[in-house]
């Protein structure tokens, strides 16, 4: 039967063996307290919620989806009794500050939630997905009384949050944007304009919705830089009363391949009253905190799907009999047929899954680390780093992840055989719900660019040699131990990443499009050096703890030695297409992609 385990066990060795969370983050001033006890006591209650709570409305909410009636949604049977148990238990406030009813815990903690919830139920965690990063978004750029009024509301959960940016025109290029914002005297603005795809736009789990819209003041400067950020509820409070209803509606939902329990909506502005957030134009900066929030839990929902998708098909593979095995047990051989987990083509399978899961979640961890360290690290350069570190590792985090979200879901349900396609199984599910991670927030085709352009050939690689000094560091411990031929080729991984950017660099202002045709290698490049890192220090720690759990620490070391043998090698065709496109650009015969069409739409256009 389809399940889920939160993989607490895990969790633990990522957090405390490996990376030594409760130890770093008690050296931030606001988590002196947090310590491995709270983490594993929030990682457990977490892990219920999830499992007992969430996971059984999952089949469900695919089931039934969402239906919209003249201008209202219902969600789910379950989701709205979920989402009461949640808030009533305290989660939305987990990661947020006292101030304002938070717990004021690290969001490293507030990661681990979100990769249990999406394990659980992806779609369900869509409603309360958005409430952080808008948390963030208006505590660091609301002004004072928009904080009083809205932050209590919305850290305690009571009210859910959405992020309004795309158009039907505007998708990944929010420069297009057309909804207007007017001022009035009185300080508040009207929006008017049509948004689409507004995940929560319209719900019944809570009862007034504070949507962030981007829109265009008078007079802004085109593209990008004239949008302005918009706090715009739906119901205008009034004191502690709820208020008067404001000019936004719902006027439809989407029907699609898979969340179906999460409410994609359209929304109508007609001249609703909305506040400015942060200073006029400069929208985008201020979404983006929301934003590379959302960036970081969209790459945690892909873990979240490959965690699960992952555990149900190895329990299959130890259930399901089919044909003999090439060496079989003694005690086997009177047996018509073994469990398929006995064919290596299913152990394949299996590992590869695992190698990703549990790498990822390294990097989740990691990075979630960093980013509480960049938020409250005493030392400025220290903070100033860690936010370097993860703009770099943000675009990783929500393309590799999401992929894997996907392709690992794929994989499980190949293990399932013709089983895996038919509905009551379960495993389809995760892959259609996990699709979508793969686009929205920035498709992973933006996340590439976004990565080679704006984060590493920008500051002419700095602060990518700064990540590859830390890799370094620990391949001089390594380099001579047991996983010395690994460490040598992750050496070897680093120093052919560093001369690729190096020729991209000289290559790219006579050839725009260069950086642009192999920025998917480059991602998965700099994505596999990270891992092999981590599953480099992983093996290390491993090796350590080996006697207190021979099994659970030998699989570690095992698996870390299959991501280098198995996965690591797709790096070498990586660097294989980015050498062929840099050699032709050298050469200045830059490649040509579609070039009978190009022309043809060249000519048309001339
Ligand atoms: C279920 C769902 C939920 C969503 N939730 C929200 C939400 O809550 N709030 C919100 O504002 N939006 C939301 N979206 C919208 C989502 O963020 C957009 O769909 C996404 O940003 C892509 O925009 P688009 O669909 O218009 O595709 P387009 O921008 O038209 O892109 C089409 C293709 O072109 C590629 N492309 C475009 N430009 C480039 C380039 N420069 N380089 C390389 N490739 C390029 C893209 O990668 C993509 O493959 C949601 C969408 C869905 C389906």
């Amino acid at each position: 039967m389809f399940s889920y385990q939160p993989p607490l066990k895990d969790i633990r060795f990522v957090l405390s063996d490996l990376l030594d969370a409760p130890g770093a983050l008690s050296q931030l001033p606001p988590f002196a307290e947090v310590d491995d006890e709270l983490t594993m006591q929030v990682a457990e209650e977490a892990g219920r919620f999830a499992s007992e709570v969430l996971f059984p409305l999952n089949a469900v909410g695919d089931r039934e989806g969402c239906r919209y009636e003249n201008g209202e949604v219902k969600t789910p049977p379950g989701f709205a009794d979920a989402y009461r148990q949640f808030q009533e238990a305290g989660w939305p406030a987990l990661a947020c500050d006292p101030d304002f009813g938070g717990q004021g815990l690290p969001s490293t903690l507030n990661s681990m939630l979100y990769e249990m919830l999406s394990s659980s139920n992806h779609a369900w965690t869509m409603y309360p997905g958005l409430l952080h990063g808008a948390y963030a978004c208006l505590h660091k750029h609301a002004a004072e009384e928009l904080k009083q009024r809205y932050l209590p509301r919305i850290v305690s959960g009571e009210w859910l949050a959405t992020m309004c940016l795309t158009e039907s025109h505007a998708g990944s290029d929010l420069g297009l944007l057309r909804t207007r914002a007017v001022p009035r005297d009185d300080g508040t603005v009207r929006i008017t304009g049509s948004k689409i795809f507004i995940s929560g736009g319209e719900q019944d789990m809570t009862e007034n919705i504070v949507h962030l819209v981007l829109a265009r003041l008078p007079d802004a400067p085109a593209g990008s830089k004239g949008i302005s950020l918009f706090l715009v509820p739906k119901y205008l409070p009034d004191g502690d009363a709820l208020g008067r209803r404001n000019a936004v509606t719902c006027t439809g939902i989407e029907h699609k391949m898979g969340i179906h329990g999460s409410a994609t909506s359209s929304l109508q502005f007609d001249e609703a009253v909305g506040w400015l957030v942060g200073e006029p134009n400069r929208g985008l900066a201020a979404m983006f905190v929301m934003m590379n929030a959302a960036r970081l839990a969209v790459g945690i929902q892909g873990l979240g799907s490959a965690e699960t998708a992952y555990q149900n098909s190895l329990a299959y593979a130890q259930e399901r009999l089919q044909m003999r095995a090439a060496v079989r047990p003694a005690q086997r051989r009177g047996e018509p047929a073994d469990p398929i987990i006995m064919h290596p083509a299913m152990q394949r399978l299996l590992m590869n899954q695992r190698a990703y899961v549990e790498g990822f979640r390294m990097l989740a961890y990691h990075s979630a680390l960093a980013l509480d360290a960049a938020e409250h690290h005493p030392d400025e350069r220290m903070r100033a780093d860690m936010d370097a570190q993860l703009a770099l590792l943000t675009p990783i985090i929500k393309s590799m992840m999401t992929d894997q979200g996907f392709y690992g879901s794929s994989q499980a349900l190949q293990v399932y055989g013709g089983h895996g396609f038919i509905t009551e199984t379960g495993i389809e599910q995760y892959l259609r719900d996990s699709r979508i991670a793969m686009i929205y927030e920035g498709t992973n085709e933006i996340q590439a660019v976004d990565l080679l352009l704006r984060k590493i050939l920008a500051d002419g690689g700095k602060r990518l040699e700064q990540l590859l000094a830390q890799i370094d560091a620990t391949i001089a411990q390594e380099n001579t131990g047991p996983m010395r031929d690994q460490a040598g080729t992750l050496a070897a991984l680093a120093q052919d990443i560093r001369l690729r950017v190096q020729r991209i660099a000289l290559a790219a202002p006579s050839n725009p499009e260069l950086p642009h045709q192999i920025a998917p290698e480059m991602l998965r490049l700099v994505g596999h050096c990270v891992i092999a890192w981590l599953w480099l220090r992983a093996a290390a720690v491993a090796r350590e703890k080996a006697s207190q759990d021979p099994v659970f620490y030998q699989a570690k070391q095992d698996t870390a030695k299959y991501y280098y043998d198995f996965i690591l090698p797709e790096a070498m065709q990586q660097l294989q297409i980015v050498d062929n496109t840099l050699r032709s650009a050298e050469k200045g015969e830059p490649l040509r992609l579609l070039s009978d069409v190009m022309r043809q739409y060249a000519e048309s256009k001339a």
